[in-house]
């Protein structure tokens, strides 16, 4: 299936690794130009060149390394040379997680950091580039969220707070003026996949128990239905069908890709 985005100026966030780099890679391969983002400059150019390697001729990829949660590193963004300033087409907002522990221990300003990062910076990303793809008819906007917005996991509090107040702003927006100007934005909510970030976590866990890291990895792939983690490439392909040009009327939508693991009918 051709997706149609050939020639698309797509932005992604928290590139150089995991699932924003499955998301750049699934749009390189598909024909869109692709401005990856993330902190560590090393990372980011060695994460930019495979892309480029296995993208089809003409593809331009550009690395900006940048904290895409600061105003100051959204407008490296969208000043870097040769990437097309705030006139995107698809854009899939991604950064770092919150940290996991006890609502006791958070103040002021690790909420503030949380908001900032999981709700704050997606908004400002739409909110620079939404109006230019109304006017020009074509828009993709895919949030990574997490599966969490829609069964809460008790010690990533930050992370289900501040992701729900994205989801409710985008549950608006989606259904606003947008909508009829071949605008989409939807939330991608991943469960369990094999990233730094789950292999991180599954280590803390590990750590808090005192079971071996192995141990605690296939108990927490036994608990989903099918039976392992999902690979960052199968959801850079979710990623790259919503914004594709067949995904025009999905809208607004939370997807959970979770192998299963959501114990809802709905
Ligand atoms: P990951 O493997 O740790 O990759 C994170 C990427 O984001 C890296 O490229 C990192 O590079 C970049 N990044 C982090 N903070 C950034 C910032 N401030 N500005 C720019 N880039 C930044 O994580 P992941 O597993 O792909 O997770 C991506 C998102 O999905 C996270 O928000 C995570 O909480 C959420 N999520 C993941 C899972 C899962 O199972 N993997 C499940 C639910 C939710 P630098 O550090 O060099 O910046």
């Amino acid at each position: 299936m051709d997706l149609g985005i050939k020639g698309k100026w797509a932005l992604v966030g928290g590139a150089s690794k995991g699932l924003g780099f499955g998301c750049a890679s699934a749009l390189a391969a598909e024909g869109a130009n692709v401005v990856m983002v993330a902190r560590g400059a090393e990372v980011l150019a060695a994460a930019a060149a495979r892309i480029r390697a296995d993208a089809p001729a003409g593809v331009q990829v550009v690395a900006v390394a940048a904290d895409i949660t600061r105003p100051e590193g959204r407008a490296a963004i969208f000043a870097a040379p040769g990437a097309p300033g705030t006139d995107f087409d698809i854009v899939i907002t991604n950064a770092g997680g919150p940290p996991p522990g006890d609502f006791r221990a958070w103040d002021r300003q690790a909420w503030i950091d949380a908001v900032d990062a999981n709700m704050l910076t997606p908004i400002e990303l739409i909110k620079a580039t939404i109006d230019g793809m109304a006017a020009r008819g074509f828009g993709r906007i895919v949030n990574i969220t997490s599966s969490a917005v829609k069964a809460p996991i008790d010690v990533l509090g930050l992370s289900n707070g501040a992701r729900s107040g994205l989801t409710g702003f985008v549950a608006g927006v989606a259904r606003s003026g947008i909508a009829a100007r071949g605008v989409t934005i939807n939330n991608l909510l991943p469960g369990k996949f094999d990233t730094d970030r789950l292999q991180s976590t599954i280590e803390a866990a590990a750590h808090g128990s005192g079971a071996p890291v192995a141990q605690v990895r296939a108990e927490q792939q036994a608990r989903v239905p099918a039976k392992r983690f999902g690979q960052p490439g199968e959801f850079g392909a979710i990623c790259a069908f919503l914004c594709s040009v067949h995904a025009g009327y999905i809208n607004g939508q939370n997807i959970l890709a979770d192998g299963g693991q959501y114990p809802g009918t709905f």
